[in-house]
């Protein structure tokens, strides 16, 4: 079996209200579909997430760097070599997302021609991963409401509240909120996106105490060293890093220095090859890892449920998942369902992300 050629199609789907972040505000999902085909007619398929405020990727340079550098580079390799596609690409720096979605389409094509489902592939330990919720940037009565309405639609019972806002008080209140609305069983963790200091941190940490809060991610920029240290050390509760750690190598330089003390993987942006690295790095060392999200589709869901399912470790926590809810379509033919709190992985052969054409043929933008 040999790679013939990548496809690279830029699609648009508008959520159904915008989402905002510290880092960021998003309207619509504007990814690109990553499809690679064999001689033997198989088709392997992942999403691509352009991130430009947190990678530097767009949809226009996802697509030339598929089209242009690793399409015609990969051209002719078995996709079961994995590790030479890997050296192929990491001669060419960055583009994280884009190289993620090749190496999940490759991992697709894999399990098609085994016949096997790649969980199975990748560890196999679980048949599905519960769901945490991420709650946007919104007055904490609202934040409330939606939890509530969530827990009882979905079973979901893990939220992760997104913060970095200042005065700190914002923050703070919602947490309050939250923790006396939804009770003592429902568990609570935070996600700043650099949007603090380390030393505003501290003080939301302080102002949070007894909350039963579980983790603190990217409180502030990896960049402030050693008051980032400080944070760490005094910290009763994980430090995860996510966006200051793409790649494994920024994994090990943030857990070997003191900067984070829990890390947060993302398919999207490390594909299945580099998630198992930066997984056996941090089963090694010895630090929590969470299963992210990267407001991702469908498609990208089913690839981070595919990865987190399949081994121990990143089964623990419960993943990012449910940020499809807001898109107002999918690709995804067969939709995926949150039932008691939990999304299954496909049992077919591969990934299991079958596109529905018709979709396709609608909000593609080439
Ligand atoms: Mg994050």
């Amino acid at each position: 079996m040999k790679i013939e050629r990548i496809e690279a199609i830029p699609y648009s789907i508008p959520y159904t209200h915008p989402l905002r972040f510290a880092s960021g505000e998003v309207h619509a999902a504007e990814h690109v579909l990553i499809r690679v085909h064999t001689d033997e007619g198989l088709v392997g398929t992942a999403d691509a997430p352009p991130r430009p405020y947190t990678y530097g990727e767009t949809q226009a340079s996802i697509i030339a760097v598929v089209r242009d550098i690793f399409g015609p580079q990969l051209a002719g390799l078995d996709p079961l070599d994995r590790e030479k596609a890997q050296q192929i690409m990491r001669r060419t720096i960055h583009n994280d997302t884009a190289k993620g979605a090749v190496d999940i389409a490759l991992w697709d094509l894999i399990g098609q021609s085994l016949g096997t489902p790649v969980h199975q592939l990748l560890g196999g330990y679980a048949d599905g991963m519960r769901v945490s919720h991420m709650l946007g940037f919104r007055p904490a009565a609202e934040l409330l409401e939606e939890a509530q309405r969530f827990r009882e639609q979905y079973g979901i019972t893990t939220f992760k509240l997104k913060t970095g806002r200042r005065p700190l008080g914002l923050d703070v209140e919602a947490v309050h909120v939250l923790r006396e609305g939804l009770g003592e069983e429902v568990e609570i963790y935070l996600d700043a996106n650099r949007g603090w200091t380390a030393n505003e941190a501290l003080e939301v940490l302080r102002r949070t105490e007894g909350m039963g809060l579980t983790a603190l991610e990217e409180p502030c920029d990896a960049s402030e060293a050693l008051s980032r240290r400080r944070l760490v050390q005094h910290s009763a509760i994980p430090i995860v890093g996510d966006e200051s750690v793409p790649t494994p190598g920024d994994v090990s330089r943030e857990l070997l220095s003191g900067g984070c003390n829990a890390i947060c993987i993302k398919t999207a942006r490390s594909g299945f090859t580099q998630a198992t690295e930066i997984l056996g790095l941090c089963t090694g060392l010895g630090v929590d890892v969470t299963m992210g999200n990267q407001i991702d589709t469908q498609i990208g869901s089913l690839a981070t449920v595919t990865f987190g399912a399949a081994h121990e470790a990143s089964q623990r926590r419960a993943g990012e998942l449910s940020n499809f809810l807001d898109m107002a379509d999918d690709l995804l033919a067969e939709p995926l369902v949150i039932r008691d709190g939990v999304i299954r992985v496909r049992e077919t052969a591969g990934v299991g992300a079958v596109i529905d054409e018709d979709k396709l043929a609608r909000y593609r933008q080439d």
